[in-house]
């Protein structure tokens, strides 16, 4: 055990709060991790990678500095737990019109940031099951991580060596005896206390599916503004949703067939299509995208935020874990600009 170094306390125990706990237990920091139980987006989270933004055909924030950090801590921690987390499987992006066609094959063929992540994909490539009218392209470096599978194993090795409790924590219970600092990872579950500093974290609702079509529909993600993930038993996942005036994870009820129209116009045939499975969840967003990180008050020195993970959680979560623990520690003098409350103009530090 680190001498010297704090002891943290782990607030939520999704995405964000197993990263940290993984990050402190790499550096053999003292950590205990609570959670309430209440919903969590990652259990909902399809665990997806993209290094690409597909609305305007650019590169994500950072994304090859931050796939790569990714790639490497979910192996890492796939080593720990037995289990393999990390999935590479390209993204076939099936374009929506000609201008659009036009535009990913400029692009493709060199001298733009988002060159070195996208490529043509010729007709003659495509699953038989795809219907791409205008053509479609390929991310080769994507694909997606086994959350859940992450999360639960997580949650057992830390119950097992005595570092879980289902317990909850506000803000207004300071730091618990026994404690040096507390990260808060709860997703949503921090948007009230977060507002009283001017920062607003917002609930964007999302669903998603896992469907048997009757048809194979190939071993690559297919996109067309809807997705269809293959996860290798003849199932896939479809998605999302996402809705700003929805603020419970519940399932509604016209999403499954929306959501199956949605990945049947991307195929030939009219074959059938079985639900096996709907869920619903809160990404907890912020206005520009980014996490809010870090200490947020100095009438609250123990306090660190690392909330905010939005739509990308897995493929930022492990830099901005490594962000909030540097900081936390000491070893930078805080974290950067890009995700430091002060960027909110509403941000009241009281
Ligand atoms: C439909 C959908 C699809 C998605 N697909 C993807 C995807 O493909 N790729 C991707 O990168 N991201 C995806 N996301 C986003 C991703 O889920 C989030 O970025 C990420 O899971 C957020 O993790 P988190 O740990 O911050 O929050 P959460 O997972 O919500 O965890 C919050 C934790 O805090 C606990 N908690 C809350 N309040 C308290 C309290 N008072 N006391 C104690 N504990 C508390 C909760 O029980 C939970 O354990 C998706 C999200 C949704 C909804």
């Amino acid at each position: 055990m680190t001498t010297n170094a704090p002891r943290v306390l782990i607030v939520g125990d999704g995405l964000a709060g197993c990263l940290v706990a993984w990050e402190l237990y790499r550096r053999d920091c003292q950590f205990s991790v609570w959670s309430d139980g209440s919903p969590a987006a990652s259990d909902v989270a399809a665990g997806m990678f993209n290094p690409v933004s597909f609305k305007r055909i650019l590169p994500q924030w950072d994304a090859r500095a931050q796939q790569d950090a990714a790639r490497a801590r979910y192996e890492w921690i796939g080593e720990q737990l037995g289990e393999t987390l990390w999935r590479d499987v390209p993204i076939v992006r099936v374009f929506p019109n000609e201008e659009y066609a036009e535009r990913w094959t400029g692009r493709a063929a060199g001298g733009h940031g988002v060159s070195p992540f996208i490529e043509r994909y010729d007709a003659d490539q495509l699953h038989p099951s795809i219907s791409a009218p205008y053509g479609a392209g390929l991310v080769p470096d994507a694909g997606w991580v086994n959350v859940v599978a992450m999360t639960s194993a997580s949650r057992a090795k830390w119950q097992s060596m005595g570092r879980w409790e289902q317990r909850s924590w506000r803000m207004s219970d300071g730091c618990p005896d026994g404690f040096d600092a507390v990260v808060d990872c709860r997703g949503t579950g921090a948007v009230e206390d977060l507002s009283e500093f001017g920062l607003e974290l917002r609930r964007n609702h999302g669903e998603v599916l896992r469907v048997k079509p009757d048809q194979d529909w190939g071993d690559r993600i297919v996109n067309n503004v809807t997705w269809a993930l293959p996860l290798g038993d003849g199932t896939y996942r479809v998605g999302s949703t996402y809705r700003w005036d929805v603020h419970t994870p519940v399932c509604l009820e016209e999403t499954p067939a929306h959501l199956v129209q949605g990945a049947a116009k991307a195929r030939t045939g009219e074959g059938t299509v079985e639900v096996l499975e709907h869920r619903a969840g809160l990404r907890p967003t912020c206005f520009d995208r980014r996490p809010i990180l870090g200490v947020i008050s100095n009438k609250h020195p123990h306090y660190h935020a690392c909330v905010g993970w939005g739509t990308r959680g897995v493929s930022i979560g492990p830099t901005v874990v490594r962000w909030t623990v540097e900081a936390l520690l000491g070893e930078r003098e805080a974290v950067p600009d890009e995700v430091h409350p002060k960027r909110f103009r509403t941000f009241t530090e009281n």
